[in-house]
Protein backbone atom coordinates (compact mmCIF):
# COMPACT_ATOMS: atom_id res chain seq x y z
CA UNK A 1 0.00 0.00 0.00
CA UNK A 2 1.19 3.25 -1.10
CA UNK A 3 -0.46 5.15 2.41
CA UNK A 4 2.40 3.45 4.91
CA UNK A 5 6.15 3.88 5.28
CA UNK A 6 8.42 2.13 3.62
CA UNK A 7 9.80 -0.34 6.42
CA UNK A 8 6.21 -0.75 7.48
CA UNK A 9 5.77 -2.18 3.96
CA UNK A 10 7.98 -4.46 4.30
CA UNK A 11 7.50 -5.31 7.85
CA UNK A 12 4.14 -6.60 7.19
CA UNK A 13 4.87 -8.37 4.09
CA UNK A 14 6.81 -10.28 6.45
CA UNK A 15 4.84 -10.78 8.95
CA UNK A 16 2.75 -12.35 6.14
CA UNK A 17 4.99 -14.37 5.11
CA UNK A 18 6.47 -13.26 2.33
CA UNK A 19 9.92 -12.09 0.78
CA UNK A 20 8.37 -10.03 -1.90
CA UNK A 21 5.99 -7.04 -2.36
CA UNK A 22 4.36 -4.26 -4.43
CA UNK A 23 3.56 -0.77 -3.77
CA UNK A 24 2.60 1.87 -5.41
CA UNK A 25 4.75 4.64 -6.26
CA UNK A 26 1.75 7.61 -5.42
CA UNK A 27 -1.97 7.27 -5.03
CA UNK A 28 -2.36 4.14 -7.72
CA UNK A 29 -5.75 6.74 -9.49
CA UNK A 30 -2.75 9.44 -9.96
CA UNK A 31 -1.89 12.46 -7.74
CA UNK A 32 1.56 13.57 -6.50
CA UNK A 33 4.50 11.74 -5.16
CA UNK A 34 5.05 12.30 -1.33
CA UNK A 35 7.96 13.51 -0.01
CA UNK A 36 10.68 11.32 0.31
CA UNK A 37 11.59 10.00 3.98
CA UNK A 38 15.46 8.60 3.41
CA UNK A 39 15.76 7.27 6.67
CA UNK A 40 12.93 5.43 6.39
CA UNK A 41 14.20 4.16 3.08
CA UNK A 42 17.28 3.30 4.65
CA UNK A 43 15.40 1.52 7.35
CA UNK A 44 13.63 -0.46 4.01
CA UNK A 45 16.84 -1.30 2.61
CA UNK A 46 18.31 -2.68 5.79
CA UNK A 47 15.64 -4.52 6.62
CA UNK A 48 14.84 -6.26 3.06
CA UNK A 49 18.77 -6.96 3.33
CA UNK A 50 18.78 -8.88 6.70
CA UNK A 51 15.59 -10.63 5.84
CA UNK A 52 16.60 -12.38 2.42
CA UNK A 53 14.22 -10.31 0.73
CA UNK A 54 13.91 -10.71 -3.18
CA UNK A 55 13.54 -7.99 -5.51
CA UNK A 56 10.45 -5.56 -5.13
CA UNK A 57 8.20 -5.06 -7.90
CA UNK A 58 6.34 -1.22 -7.43
CA UNK A 59 3.30 0.08 -9.59
CA UNK A 60 2.92 2.68 -11.11
CA UNK A 61 -0.45 4.62 -10.91
CA UNK A 62 -3.13 3.28 -13.38
CA UNK A 63 -3.83 6.79 -14.71
CA UNK A 64 -0.79 6.48 -16.35
CA UNK A 65 -1.18 6.29 -20.39
CA UNK A 66 2.12 6.17 -22.17
CA UNK A 67 -0.28 6.07 -25.03
CA UNK A 68 -3.24 8.60 -24.37
CA UNK A 69 -4.78 10.42 -27.24
CA UNK A 70 -4.43 13.55 -25.66
CA UNK A 71 -1.17 15.02 -24.96
CA UNK A 72 -1.97 16.30 -21.38
CA UNK A 73 -2.53 12.56 -20.84
CA UNK A 74 0.90 11.39 -22.19
CA UNK A 75 2.74 14.34 -20.67
CA UNK A 76 1.45 13.16 -16.75
CA UNK A 77 2.56 9.76 -17.79
CA UNK A 78 5.68 10.89 -19.05
CA UNK A 79 6.62 12.98 -16.19
CA UNK A 80 4.72 10.55 -13.29
CA UNK A 81 7.27 7.72 -14.81
CA UNK A 82 10.20 10.08 -15.07
CA UNK A 83 9.74 11.15 -11.11
CA UNK A 84 8.70 7.55 -9.74
CA UNK A 85 11.96 6.12 -11.54
CA UNK A 86 14.05 8.83 -10.19
CA UNK A 87 12.61 8.49 -6.34
CA UNK A 88 12.88 4.64 -6.97
CA UNK A 89 16.77 5.31 -7.85
CA UNK A 90 16.53 7.53 -4.65
CA UNK A 91 15.31 5.44 -1.99
CA UNK A 92 15.55 2.13 -3.43
CA UNK A 93 17.80 1.33 -6.14
CA UNK A 94 17.90 -2.16 -8.15
CA UNK A 95 13.88 -2.86 -8.36
CA UNK A 96 11.39 -3.39 -10.54
CA UNK A 97 8.49 -0.74 -11.66
CA UNK A 98 6.16 -2.06 -12.88
CA UNK A 99 3.23 0.16 -15.49
CA UNK A 100 0.09 -0.82 -17.68
CA UNK A 101 1.68 0.10 -21.41
CA UNK A 102 -1.58 1.96 -21.68
CA UNK A 103 -4.86 2.12 -23.85
CA UNK A 104 -4.35 3.45 -28.05
CA UNK A 105 -8.02 4.99 -27.01
CA UNK A 106 -8.96 4.30 -31.12
CA UNK A 107 -5.62 4.99 -32.03
CA UNK A 108 -4.54 1.79 -32.98
CA UNK A 109 -2.21 -0.79 -31.10
CA UNK A 110 0.50 0.04 -33.67
CA UNK A 111 0.55 3.63 -32.72
CA UNK A 112 0.21 2.86 -28.95
CA UNK A 113 3.16 0.50 -29.50
CA UNK A 114 4.95 3.59 -30.87
CA UNK A 115 4.12 6.32 -28.44
CA UNK A 116 5.19 3.58 -25.24
CA UNK A 117 8.55 2.55 -27.09
CA UNK A 118 9.02 6.29 -27.47
CA UNK A 119 7.91 7.66 -24.30
CA UNK A 120 10.51 4.56 -22.39
CA UNK A 121 13.09 5.90 -25.37
CA UNK A 122 12.95 9.60 -23.89
CA UNK A 123 13.00 7.89 -19.89
CA UNK A 124 15.70 5.53 -19.81
CA UNK A 125 18.91 5.93 -18.88
CA UNK A 126 22.02 3.97 -18.88
CA UNK A 127 22.81 4.81 -15.72
CA UNK A 128 19.46 3.33 -13.85
CA UNK A 129 19.59 0.47 -11.94
CA UNK A 130 15.70 -0.05 -11.86
CA UNK A 131 14.42 -2.18 -14.31
CA UNK A 132 10.82 -1.18 -16.19
CA UNK A 133 8.47 -4.26 -16.60
CA UNK A 134 5.90 -3.71 -18.87
CA UNK A 135 2.50 -5.83 -17.40
CA UNK A 136 0.65 -8.23 -20.00
CA UNK A 137 -3.02 -7.04 -19.86
CA UNK A 138 -6.22 -8.71 -20.00
CA UNK A 139 -7.50 -6.96 -23.49
CA UNK A 140 -10.40 -5.01 -21.86
CA UNK A 141 -11.15 -1.90 -24.33
CA UNK A 142 -8.06 -0.63 -26.03
CA UNK A 143 -5.17 -2.00 -23.69
CA UNK A 144 -2.09 -2.31 -25.58
CA UNK A 145 0.06 -5.30 -24.42
CA UNK A 146 -2.86 -8.27 -24.71
CA UNK A 147 -0.56 -10.20 -26.62
CA UNK A 148 3.01 -11.37 -26.27
CA UNK A 149 3.56 -9.59 -29.95
CA UNK A 150 2.35 -6.45 -28.52
CA UNK A 151 4.73 -6.22 -25.92
CA UNK A 152 7.52 -7.70 -27.62
CA UNK A 153 6.74 -4.88 -30.72
CA UNK A 154 7.74 -2.35 -27.88
CA UNK A 155 10.17 -3.87 -26.33
CA UNK A 156 12.00 -4.08 -30.17
CA UNK A 157 11.87 -0.17 -30.40
CA UNK A 158 13.35 0.23 -27.10
CA UNK A 159 16.90 1.57 -27.34
CA UNK A 160 18.39 0.88 -23.80
CA UNK A 161 16.45 -3.14 -24.54
CA UNK A 162 18.45 -4.33 -20.82
CA UNK A 163 16.24 -1.69 -19.03
CA UNK A 164 12.54 -2.84 -19.92
CA UNK A 165 10.98 -6.53 -19.31
CA UNK A 166 8.07 -8.45 -18.39
CA UNK A 167 5.88 -9.09 -15.66
CA UNK A 168 3.45 -11.66 -16.40
CA UNK A 169 -0.03 -11.40 -14.72
CA UNK A 170 -1.92 -14.58 -14.44
CA UNK A 171 -4.96 -13.58 -14.44
CA UNK A 172 -4.34 -10.89 -17.51
CA UNK A 173 -2.71 -13.77 -19.82
CA UNK A 174 -5.50 -16.14 -18.99
CA UNK A 175 -8.32 -13.30 -19.55
CA UNK A 176 -6.43 -12.40 -23.03
CA UNK A 177 -6.60 -15.96 -24.04
CA UNK A 178 -3.45 -17.77 -22.76
CA UNK A 179 -4.79 -21.46 -21.08
CA UNK A 180 -2.44 -21.64 -18.56
CA UNK A 181 -4.67 -24.15 -16.77
CA UNK A 182 -4.46 -26.56 -19.90
CA UNK A 183 -1.13 -25.74 -20.96
CA UNK A 184 1.59 -23.81 -18.81
CA UNK A 185 4.39 -25.21 -20.86
CA UNK A 186 2.80 -24.56 -24.47
CA UNK A 187 2.08 -20.70 -23.08
CA UNK A 188 5.69 -20.29 -21.81
CA UNK A 189 6.90 -21.92 -24.96
CA UNK A 190 4.97 -18.73 -26.76
CA UNK A 191 6.21 -16.49 -24.11
CA UNK A 192 10.03 -17.74 -24.52
CA UNK A 193 9.06 -17.52 -28.86
CA UNK A 194 7.89 -14.25 -29.56
CA UNK A 195 9.70 -11.95 -26.19
CA UNK A 196 12.32 -14.09 -24.65
CA UNK A 197 11.73 -16.13 -21.43
CA UNK A 198 15.10 -13.94 -19.96
CA UNK A 199 12.51 -11.42 -20.34
CA UNK A 200 10.30 -12.72 -17.69
CA UNK A 201 11.20 -11.01 -14.51
CA UNK A 202 7.67 -10.76 -12.29
CA UNK A 203 4.88 -12.38 -11.67
CA UNK A 204 1.22 -11.39 -10.83
CA UNK A 205 -0.48 -14.26 -9.47
CA UNK A 206 -3.82 -13.44 -9.53
CA UNK A 207 -7.05 -16.35 -10.37
CA UNK A 208 -9.99 -14.46 -12.51
CA UNK A 209 -13.57 -13.90 -12.13
CA UNK A 210 -13.73 -14.76 -15.63
CA UNK A 211 -13.09 -17.41 -18.15
CA UNK A 212 -10.07 -18.06 -20.96
CA UNK A 213 -10.34 -15.34 -23.88
CA UNK A 214 -12.71 -13.00 -21.63
CA UNK A 215 -10.76 -9.71 -21.48
CA UNK A 216 -12.24 -8.41 -18.58
CA UNK A 217 -9.38 -8.34 -15.84
CA UNK A 218 -11.58 -9.23 -12.76
CA UNK A 219 -9.19 -10.55 -10.28
CA UNK A 220 -10.20 -13.72 -7.78
CA UNK A 221 -8.74 -14.93 -4.72
CA UNK A 222 -6.45 -17.91 -5.41
CA UNK A 223 -8.07 -21.02 -6.18
CA UNK A 224 -11.83 -18.95 -6.50
CA UNK A 225 -11.82 -18.66 -9.98
CA UNK A 226 -11.48 -19.96 -13.08
CA UNK A 227 -7.85 -20.71 -12.94
CA UNK A 228 -8.12 -22.37 -10.05
CA UNK A 229 -5.97 -23.78 -7.12
CA UNK A 230 -4.22 -26.72 -9.12
CA UNK A 231 -2.81 -24.36 -12.34
CA UNK A 232 -1.70 -21.70 -9.24
CA UNK A 233 0.31 -25.31 -7.14
CA UNK A 234 1.91 -26.03 -10.95
CA UNK A 235 2.81 -22.26 -11.52
CA UNK A 236 4.32 -22.65 -7.88
CA UNK A 237 6.09 -25.69 -8.65
CA UNK A 238 7.04 -24.31 -12.49
CA UNK A 239 11.41 -24.64 -12.78
CA UNK A 240 11.15 -21.12 -15.01
CA UNK A 241 8.75 -19.46 -12.71
CA UNK A 242 10.70 -20.22 -9.62
CA UNK A 243 12.91 -17.69 -8.59
CA UNK A 244 10.59 -14.97 -10.05
CA UNK A 245 9.08 -12.71 -7.25
CA UNK A 246 5.32 -13.74 -7.24
CA UNK A 247 2.65 -10.71 -6.24
CA UNK A 248 -0.59 -11.40 -5.30
CA UNK A 249 -2.72 -8.70 -6.36
CA UNK A 250 -6.26 -11.26 -4.89
CA UNK A 251 -9.45 -9.04 -2.97
CA UNK A 252 -8.10 -9.85 0.18
CA UNK A 253 -7.47 -9.07 4.16
CA UNK A 254 -4.36 -10.01 5.74
CA UNK A 255 -5.00 -13.33 7.04
CA UNK A 256 -6.17 -14.36 3.43
CA UNK A 257 -3.20 -13.20 1.72
CA UNK A 258 -1.19 -15.20 4.31
CA UNK A 259 -3.07 -18.25 3.44
CA UNK A 260 -2.32 -17.84 -0.34
CA UNK A 261 1.57 -17.13 0.29
CA UNK A 262 1.48 -20.19 2.71
CA UNK A 263 -0.32 -22.42 -0.29
CA UNK A 264 2.73 -20.85 -2.86
CA UNK A 265 5.61 -21.73 -0.35
CA UNK A 266 3.94 -25.27 0.28
CA UNK A 267 3.12 -25.32 -3.50
CA UNK A 268 6.95 -24.76 -4.45
CA UNK A 269 8.25 -27.06 -2.23
CA UNK A 270 6.71 -29.92 -4.24
CA UNK A 271 3.47 -29.90 -1.58
CA UNK A 272 -0.20 -30.67 -2.56
CA UNK A 273 -1.81 -27.98 -0.27
CA UNK A 274 -5.30 -27.67 0.27
CA UNK A 275 -6.72 -24.52 -1.80
CA UNK A 276 -6.30 -21.41 0.45
CA UNK A 277 -9.99 -20.37 0.64
CA UNK A 278 -12.91 -22.65 1.96
CA UNK A 279 -13.54 -26.21 1.11
CA UNK A 280 -11.19 -28.45 -0.05
CA UNK A 281 -11.79 -28.61 -4.32
CA UNK A 282 -14.30 -30.81 -5.61
FE1 LIG B 1 -1.05 -3.97 -12.80
FE1 LIG C 1 -1.40 -7.05 -12.31
ZN1 LIG D 1 -5.73 -6.75 -13.30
Amino acid sequence: SSSKGYLAMGRQAARLGGNTFAFFTRNPRGGAQKSLDEADAAALRGFLRENGFGTLVAHAPYTLNACGKDEAVRDFAHRAMEEDIARLEAALPGQYYNFHPGSHVGQGAAEGVRLISAQLNAILTPGMTTTVLLETMAGKGSEVGRTFEELAAILDKVQLNEKVAVCLDTCHVWDGGYDIVHDLDGVLAQFDRVIGLEKLKALHVNDSLNPCGAHKDRHAQIGEGHIGAAAFARIAQHPVLAGLPKILETPNDDAGWAREIAFFKAAAAGGAPQKPHGQAEG
